[in-house]
Parts: C-alpha cells; structure tokens; sequence
C-alpha cells in the first residue's frame, strides 16, 4: 500500500495537478498495489483562509474569498462539461463554496473549520482530476479517520483511535481492491465529537505519516516543489544540493530546526513505526532523498537549518547559587502553561533557553511573566534566529565548534548549545544576520559545492 502526500505548489492549479496525477499514476505502475493520496491546500488558499479568521475589515475578508473562489473555480473550469466526474465535482463544492461564502472572522473551532476548508476543496478536486485520468479514484474525509484532541489550531492525534477509525473505515477497501486510489486531506482531523480540527501549519506531512502508520504502509512518500532534503534551504543558498539519503534521528532535527520541507512531528510516527520517508520533487521526479532509521554517512556534516523567529527568555537570581530546585520551578511554570522550550543553558545564577513562536505568544502573558518574575530577573530579547548545524557524532569530533566559530566570523551569537545531542550544534544570532549565517556556514562545511 502506498501513500502519497502531495503540498500545495503541487495542487496549485490544474497544469500542477497534472504533474502529480503522473506521478500517481507512474507509481502505480512501479509499485502495484492501493494508494491513499494525501493533498495540502493549493498554495496560497490557507493563508487566505487566516486572513478571513483574522480579518478586522470586511474588505480583507471580500479580497481573500475572491482569491480562493477564483482558485477553485478554475479547476471547475478545465474539466469536460457533463461527464460525471466534472458534474460531482460541481456538487460536492458547492456546500464548501457556501462555507467559505458565509465565512467572518473567528477563533477555536470555528476557526479551524474554516482553515481546513482549502484542504476539503483540494480532495475532491484531485478525486475528480483522477478520475478524469482514467483512475478508479474516490474521496475520503480526513475528518472520518484521523482522531484528534480538541486543541485547535494545534491539535493531538490519538494514534490507537486513529487507527481503529482506519482499520473499520480504509483499509478494508484499499485491502479489497488494489486499483484503487483513495484521496483525502492532509492538514485536518476531527475530535471523537467530530469537530474538524487542524494539526499547525504545514500539518499535512504530519497527516501522512500518521495515516501511513495506522495503515501499515511501508513508505510514506512527500511529494513537493524539491527534489529532497537539502544541504540547507536552497532559497537561501542556491549551492544547496538534495541528500540522497538520511537517518531519522538527522532529519528529525532538520525538520525541528526550520527545515520547511518536512512538518516537525511528521517522523515521529515514522520512527516509532519504522516507515522510511521519500521527498521527492513533482516539478523533477527523478531522485530525491530517502529518510531511514539507518543510513550509512561517514560525513561530519549533514545539513543547515534556520528557525527565525525565536525568543530567548532569560531569568537570574542570586538564589540560584548552590541552592536547589530553581530550575524544576522555572521548568513547572512552563509546563503549567504548556510552553515548549527548545534550547536550554544555565550558568552558576541564570538559566537562558529559547521559545518558538507561539511559545513566545503564551511566555509573555501576565500571568506566566509574573509566576517567573517571582523566581528572578526575567529578561526577554525577540526577533533572533535559530541556526542549527547538523550532523554526525558532532559532540565527539575534535574541531567542530572552532570550524563553526570561524565561519560565523564576528557575527553576534547570542546562545551556543552544543553537546545534549550528537547531531546537532545550535547558535542563536539576531534575526537579521540568520540567511546570512547559514550562507557563510555552508560556504565554509560544504566547501565541495561552491567551487
Ligand atoms: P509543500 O507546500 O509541498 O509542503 P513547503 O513549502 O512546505 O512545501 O516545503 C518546501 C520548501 O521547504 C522548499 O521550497 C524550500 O524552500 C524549503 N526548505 C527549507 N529547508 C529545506 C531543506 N533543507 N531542503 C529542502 N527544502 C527546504
Ligand atoms: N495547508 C496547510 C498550510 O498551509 C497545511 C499544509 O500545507 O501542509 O499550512
Ligand atoms: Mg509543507
């Protein structure tokens, strides 16, 4: 059984969905069998789906229901008039078209109800474009299988439900009939209530590699405008080249670290149940990179990765000094408020670690500010970049900070972490100077690709 998750320049519009509808096809003929076809938004729907969730004036919420009509409609468009394929496509948008035209700004479920909407419509599209291709192809809701917590925006797939739904609703039929492909969207889920929720941005490699799980697949397949994972993001530097293969453990930590081409949490279910995962590129199907829990690399360095973005949150106290227990307290606010940390330092009477985003978002609220504030001095500074090099044994080979530290020249780092993971060497610098961090790092550890 094959999975195939598809991202949104890969559904963007209908001359990208003939890319991808090749490449199901092409796999199919490789490797016989059912296929369960995950699909993203097409690029640029789900940010317009947030500006309407978002939206403080009605022209904001016109412009982006434009934008997304006129999206879909052009897939109604390109399909032969009257076959019944183009005539199910008409009627199963159309209830999604009133959606999104009763759409106003919103939060919690209804939030992510209206998000998970560029994903409904890109499911039957490719149902229908398949279906049009000649495939014996049907839409499955994401909604009916994958089950989640009630933490929108953010939310919780439960595994075992997940893959009882799946086990009654799928497999079955993917088992029964191996012409068969079955397309649903990545990105959504729905509570035991059937409350649709969303996974974060980017979630569909994540829905891929949980439905692959609870399938029992033997490869998870990620189909996008990349022919892999690269030496770092290739937007920063061009020189950037494809890794042919990858262990788990070092694409995990890319994925972590910024490396947008993977959603962070999509090898989890890969690793705990040993599915290998392909990236390869619709725009260029030949190669790309193959993520397995072993690999056999004898190269120091793997890859870059850049996380912009990021706070570092500082708290000192002179209590700290041989005295016990202040960082299980600094550590029990966190987690109260279910804050992720991601790098930690401490010295003698400071602890210094970073926070994402949204953990930043819930770090500066009164209420966490004044439970730290009541342990030390709380110092924040935002807008820093994550560069994260990584690699193997890198906690073990002579020369790798200095060979990093002469790279980075005298660009200001704000917080080293090295030595908690053999894989990987993090600095922190300001925003601004992140792209050009990573360009002077891959210029110096990659040496063989720039000349
Ligand atoms: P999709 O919409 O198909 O899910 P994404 O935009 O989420 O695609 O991810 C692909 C993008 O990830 C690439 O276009 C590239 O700019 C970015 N990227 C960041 N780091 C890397 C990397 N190390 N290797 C490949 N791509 C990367
Ligand atoms: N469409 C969602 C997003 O843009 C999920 C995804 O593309 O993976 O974040
Ligand atoms: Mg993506």
């Amino acid at each position: 059984m094959q999975i195939l998750k598809f991202g949104g320049t890969s559904v963007a519009d209908p001359q990208a969905l003939a890319r991808s509808v090749a490449i199901i096809n092409d796999q199919s003929l490789q490797n016989k069998g059912a296929q369960l076809v995950v699909v993203s938004a097409a690029a640029g729907v789900t940010n317009a789906l947030l500006a309407i969730a978002d939206a403080t004036t009605p022209a904001t919420i016109s412009a982006n229901k434009e934008f997304i009509y006129e999206r879909q409609q052009q897939f109604l468009a390109e399909l032969p008039k009257s076959t019944d394929y183009a005539n199910w496509l008409a009627e199963s948008l159309a209830p999604l078209f009133a959606e999104l035209d009763a759409a106003v700004a919103c939060r919690g479920a209804e939030r992510d109800r209206l998000i998970s909407l560029g994903e409904r419509f890109s499911a039957r599209v490719v149902s229908a474009y398949l279906q049009h291709a000649g495939r014996y192809a049907r839409y499955v809701a994401a909604s009916s299988m994958l089950v989640t917590d009630n933490t929108f925006g953010h939310a919780e797939p439960d595994p075992a439900a997940t893959r009882a739904a799946i086990q009654t609703v799928l497999a079955p039929e993917l088992r029964n009939d191996n012409q068969l492909v079955m397309v649903c969207e990545g990105f959504i889920g729905a509570t035991p209530a059937g409350e649709i929720t969303t996974l974060g941005r980017g979630g569909s490699d994540y829905s891929a590699a949980l439905l692959a799980e609870a399938l029992d697949a033997d490869l998870v397949q990620i189909w996008t405008d990349v022919k892999g994972l690269y030496s770092t993001d290739p937007r920063i530097v061009p020189q950037a080249q494809p890794l042919a293969e990858l262990s788990f453990a070092q694409a995990a930590e890319l994925a972590t670290f910024g490396a947008k081409v993977l959603h962070p949490k999509t090898l989890w279910p890969a690793m705990r149940s040993d599915i290998p995962v392909f990236i390869g590129s619709t725009l260029d199907p030949s190669g790309g990179t193959t993520i397995r829990r072993e690999v056999d690399s004898k190269e120091a360095f793997t890859a870059l990765a850049l996380r912009p973005n990021q706070t570092l949150l500082k708290i000192t106290s002179p209590d700290m000094l041989y005295s016990y227990g202040f960082l299980a307290k600094t550590f029990a606010i966190l987690a109260e408020h279910r804050i992720s940390v991601d790098l930690v330092t401490t010295s003698e009477i400071s602890v210094a670690l970073t926070l994402d985003q949204r953990g930043s978002e819930q770090a500066l609220s009164d209420q966490v500010l004044k439970a730290l504030s009541a342990l030390g001095k709380v110092e924040i500074k935002q807008n820093l970049a994550l560069v994260a090099v990584v690699g193997a044994s890198l906690n073990t080979q002579p020369q790798v900070a200095a060979t990093i530290f002469s790279a980075l020249g005298d660009m200001n780092v704000r917080l080293i972490c090295h030595g908690a993971s053999p894989h990987n060497l993090c600095v922190l610098v300001d925003d601004e100077q992140g792209p050009q961090a990573i360009v002077q790092l891959h210029q110096q550890l990659f040496r063989h690709l720039h000349t």
